[in-house]
Parts: structure tokens; sequence; C-alpha cells
């Protein structure tokens, strides 16, 4: 991090990496070395001086990552063929895909985010950039179909749409994405995810039925461990139902 703020005292940066930047004399930064240590248990990336107490140097072991080894750690899975071949190939609009992964991935997201943020620190007019909430994050879901007003569709509402009219959609919002790549990763979430799917079926029987009244209905896990992320279960799930003819 950089010190630059108008109190900040120089001379309290001290230590082994410190370097002083050569066409500033007024201030001096830490540089922190790479993580060459590595955890033998669950091999997290680490600084050697986070071992543990009375570890040596030349065999580490450590406990903020894994507790020595005590939590184990499932890895992580690989992703689908068609990600993996995005997240991994040389090919140049990969390597583009890389670089806008983001755009890629809020251009397929289904809700947006919510949070009620602490807007005296989040103004990023002084000092670090803070992040605070009150209460919890959640996802905000509108409307199945764009009100009336809405120039575009948003969100889970594009996935109303047939194939290419969603790409249509993806594409007036974000125009500088790929067109195949997003074609390959709608495919993949057409065929496999299933909010996607029910969002598909939900619009095929409005398409049959125009005055039937339909809901989506995402049931979740009913034991709640609020400390930690729930997966969910085999009960939980996302189904079209229909409220009223
Ligand atoms: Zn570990």
């Amino acid at each position: 991090m950089v010190a630059r703020q108008s109190n900040f005292d120089e001379s309290t940066v001290s230590g082994q990496h410190v370097v002083r930047a050569s066409n500033d004399v007024n201030y001096r930064r830490h540089i922190l070395p790479g993580l060459h240590a590595e955890c033998p248990n669950c091999k997290a990336k680490m600084w050697i001086w986070e071992r543990a107490e009375r570890s040596p140097m030349s065999n580490p072991v450590f406990s903020t990552c894994c507790s020595k080894g005590k939590v184990k750690i499932p890895a992580i899975e690989s992703p689908p063929e068609v990600i993996l071949s995005l997240l991994t190939g040389n090919d140049q609009s990969f390597v583009q895909f890389r670089r806008s992964i983001r755009a890629y991935n809020n251009i397929f997201a289904l809700a947006s985010n919510g949070a009620d943020p602490d807007r005296n620190l989040a103004n990023g007019r002084q000092g670090v950039y803070t992040f605070r909430i009150n209460g919890n994050i959640h996802h905000q879901i509108g409307p199945f179909l764009p009100p009336n007003g809405q120039e575009r569709p948003r969100f889970a509402q594009i996935y109303i749409y047939d194939r290419e009219m969603q790409i249509d959609h993806r594409r007036t919002i974000m125009q500088n994405l790929d067109e195949s790549i997003l074609r390959r990763i709608q495919d993949w979430l057409l065929a496999n995810n299933q909010f996607a799917q029910t969002i598909q079926f939900a619009a095929e029987r409005l398409r049959n039925e125009p005055e039937a009244e339909l809901s989506i209905r995402i049931s979740g896990s009913t034991s709640q461990n609020r400390r930690q992320y729930t997966a969910p279960s085999v009960r939980s799930g996302c189904h079209c139902l229909r409220t009223r003819k």
C-alpha cells in the first residue's frame, strides 16, 4: 500500500522490505516479496514469516490456512470443459475473454447484488476505500417480464428470449464482447443450468398460455448455518409454478 496521506509519517515505514521510490524521496513503500512458501497440508501459498511459532524455516508448518492440516479443504472442482478451455486456451479470443472475464460474468448473471452500504465510509473521498454494509448481502431479482418503460431486459429477464435474441440483448448491453464466446457460454448454460432452463421453460409456457400466471420459486436448503455457506441440498431447486390461470 502506498502511504500518501497528509498526516502520514514516513519514518514509521521501516523494515527489511522497504524501498524508496527513485523519483519521489518523500515516501517509502513496502514491497512484499513473493509467496514462496507453501503449506505442506493444504498447499496454500504463504509467506514464510506466517509459519507457526517454533516451526523451523527449513520445514515450516502453518496454522492460519488449515490449522496445521486439521481443517480438510476439498479440492476445487474442475470447471466444465467449455469454461476450462476459455480459461486456459491460447486462442486470441480466449486471451481477450480472460481480460474481460468480469464483463462476461456480469452479462450472464441472473440477479444483481443487493446491499445497504455505509455511504459515509464507501465514498472514496479519503483514505482506503472501505466497503461496509448494514444487514445482509442479498440478490435482487426483478419481475420476470421487463416492466413497461424499461428499455431492455436485464439479468434473468434476458433468459426469457430465444437464443438469437439473447445474444442480441447481451451484445447491445456490452458491445465489446465476442459473439462466438457469448454463444458458447450461453449454449452451455441453457443445456446445464437449472435456473436458465426453468426460465426458458416458463417462457415457453407463457407463449402457449399467455393468460396463465406463473411464478418461479427457488427453494433453498432448510438447514441454516449462518456462520458458513451451505451448499444447496438435493431437495433445493428452482421450479416454475402456476399460481392462477
Ligand atoms: Zn494449510
